[in-house]
């Protein structure tokens, strides 16, 4: 059983149709899911939370300054993390969003030992403002914080992919899936967990991973109580 976890989100599942923008209803179904499962487990949890439903660096700014774009990247993973507060607490859910960026009329700064203190009291914190630098992504945050706060483990949710397959799923019907991995597994086939930035940090620390589907009913909850879901990744 875990005791204290990251749970890593792409900023795509607050997105309606399109795949772009927050959506009240989508970003409430995600909120519903993390309630239930936090409550059911008692498990002490964090989340990072990505922005490519709004923006995503030089990809969405290809003409513009490399750090701009990405600190604008950083902002959006604000947003994302209100919205993802905002449907948390109303669902009765408390919850800290802490920023890498300071903006204190709007959530706490990030400190590591305040952070570590809201778990302990049974809050959600959601890690908002990636790693306060440009040239890293979310899944570099998740990994960086999952690190600094203990995390035993984080968790990386896809959006009805169930796990690691050898090649994509959706393009290959004879992809096969992976129960078990490690890092060095990952980074030597290439394969599409997080960015190399990320798993080699994962690897260098031996912080395991658990890819896995969110979107699959009451996964996160089974994870979290214990069960064997999607693919482990370990050293
Ligand atoms: N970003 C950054 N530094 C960080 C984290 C994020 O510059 O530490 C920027 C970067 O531009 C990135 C964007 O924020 O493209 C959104 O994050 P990401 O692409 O990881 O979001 P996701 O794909 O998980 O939704």
């Amino acid at each position: 059983m875990y005791q204290r976890v990251l749970l890593k989100l792409s900023g795509e599942f607050l997105a309606g149709e399109g795949g772009t923008g927050i959506a009240p209803e989508a970003t409430e179904n995600l909120a519903r899911e993390i309630k239930a499962a936090r409550e059911a487990s008692g498990v002490e949890l964090s989340i990072v939370i990505g922005a490519g439903n709004l923006w995503r660096g030089t990809r969405n700014g290809a003409s513009m300054d490399a750090t701009t774009a990405d600190y604008m990247g950083m902002l959006a993973t604000v947003m994302n993390a209100m919205a993802l507060q905002d449907a948390l607490e109303r669902q009765g859910c408390p919850t800290r969003v802490m920023t890498a960026i300071q903006m204190s009329q709007v959530a706490e700064p990030y400190i590591r030992r305040r952070a570590v203190r809201h778990l302990e009291k049974g809050r959600i914190v959601i890690f908002g403002g990636g790693t306060g630098n440009p040239f890293f992504t979310t899944d570099t945050t998740a990994t960086l914080r999952a690190l600094e706060i203990g995390a035993q483990v984080v968790l990386m949710a896809k959006s009805h992919v169930d796990g690691v397959y050898d090649s994509d799923p959706r393009k290959n019907p004879d992809a096969t899936r992976f129960d078990t991995l490690t890092h060095r597994d990952v980074v030597d086939r290439g394969l599409e967990v997080m960015d190399m930035t990320a798993i080699t940090l994962c690897m260098d620390k031996h912080l395991p991973l658990v890819v896995f589907d969110i979107f699959e009913p009451s996964n996160l909850q089974r994870l979290l109580a214990g069960e064997r879901v999607g693919t482990l990744i370990t050293s």
